[in-house]
């Protein structure tokens, strides 16, 4: 039971649903902008210039080179982009990579977001910029990266395919999970964990089978809208470490990371988090969560081996050094030896165990 907790609600606007994203000139002028740069990755081109093209004069043009982890190189051309085009807001069409894109030039220019996410990786719900230097990224909270504004469209989902869809909404749910136990948890943040979860589990399979499931796409989405909503309202702890280490110095896909270690730390911090179990128990329909999360990702075709990903089992110590550096919250204090079992599991692909 809930008895002492503090809760932030973030100051921003959401709409949800089919062709959302068709009225951005309606939602651009309900907030008060004038011109915006349109910002997309390679990849994404297309449907950035058709967004651009249905603003008419309040676009100032699209910058397509977003890219993942944000290099500050990229960060420099879109902020020098949004200065000689006249911008005074940007709409950001994309997964994690495009929203931080626009955070990159909020964080100097301050120049609203409106964020239309394509993925379930959360980014258009947190405060959290990353910028990647010299092959180092540096993570920071900011409240003036928050997108003013975030259009969820679940029809520019259909275009993701099933493989990062899949992963894309595990990812989410690790966010969720994190949530669960996290040290400014509150019985808002428990709620919307467990929505989002329930959310995305329900709807996942269904999504996987057939991919242009309009119904399963909104679900996927609804539940990556909450469990965003989720990370940027708490910190989070072992999981998003591990994957952060893992990502950033091995530039291992983002998404597949997740997946793959989610469920080995469901395992390591369950007997620590009565909360988290039972809440994972109930989504998952299952007495093991960890295992279950296991299972459904192997079920719907997702990698569960780091092997699988590029990583190499040498360079694990390094991940095991890097994560003890540095304090962190979790419920429960991981030593080496933990870590090394933990990871070994994940490298390998086998089933989770605490
Ligand atoms: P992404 O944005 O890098 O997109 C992956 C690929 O999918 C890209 O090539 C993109 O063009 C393509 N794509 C995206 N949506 C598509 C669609 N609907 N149809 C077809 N192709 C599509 O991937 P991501 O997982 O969303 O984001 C990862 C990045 O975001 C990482 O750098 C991560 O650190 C960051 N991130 C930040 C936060 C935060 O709060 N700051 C949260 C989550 C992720």
């Amino acid at each position: 039971m809930w008895t002492d907790f503090t809760y932030q609600a973030a100051p921003m606007r959401v709409t949800f649903g089919p062709g959302r994203s068709r009225q951005l000139a309606d939602e651009i002028d309900a907030l008060g902008l004038g011109r915006a740069l349109v910002l997309s990755t390679p990849d994404q081109e297309p449907l950035a210039q058709r967004i651009a093209a249905a603003l008419g004069s309040r676009s100032a043009g699209v910058y397509p080179k977003a890219r993942m982890h944000v290099p500050i190189e990229t960060a420099h051309g879109a902020r020098q982009a949004a200065q000689d085009r006249g911008a005074d807001a940007c709409v950001a069409v994309g997964g994690g990579s495009t929203i931080g894109l626009g955070k990159a030039i909020a964080l100097t220019h301050g120049l609203p977001i409106v964020a239309v996410p394509t993925t379930y990786a959360g980014s258009e719900m947190t405060p959290i910029w990353g910028l990647t230097e010299g092959g180092v990224k540096r993570t920071g909270r900011d409240q003036a990266v928050l997108p003013r504004s975030v259009v969820y469209d679940p029809e520019l989902t259909l275009t993701l395919p099933i493989d990062l869809s899949v992963a894309s909404a595990i990812n989410a749910l690790a966010h969720a999970v994190e949530g669960l136990y996290a040290p400014d948890a509150s019985p808002i943040v428990s709620l919307m964990a467990t929505d989002g979860a329930r959310a995305i589990v329900e709807a996942l399979p269904r999504l996987a089978a057939d991919g242009t499931d309009i119904t399963a796409r909104s679900r996927t989405l609804y539940g990556s809208w909450l469990c965003g909503a989720v990370l940027g309202a708490t910190t989070m702890s072992l999981h998003h470490k591990l994957c952060h280490v893992l990502g950033g110095s091995f530039d291992l896909p983002h998404a597949q990371v997740h997946t793959i270690v989610l469920p080995h730390v469901v395992a390591f911090n369950a007997p620590a988090s009565a909360g988290m179990r039972s809440a994972l128990q109930e989504v998952l329909c299952a007495d093991d969560p960890a295992s279950a999360l296991w299972e459904l990702a192997r079920s719907l075709g997702a990698p569960t081996a780091l092997a699988d990903i590029g990583m190499q089992e040498r360079d694990l110590p390094a991940v095991v050094d890097a994560v003890l550096r540095e304090p962190y919250a979790n419920p429960r204090s991981p030593n080496a030896d933990d870590l090394r079992s933990l990871l070994t599991r994940a490298q390998r692909g086998q089933r989770p165990q605490p």
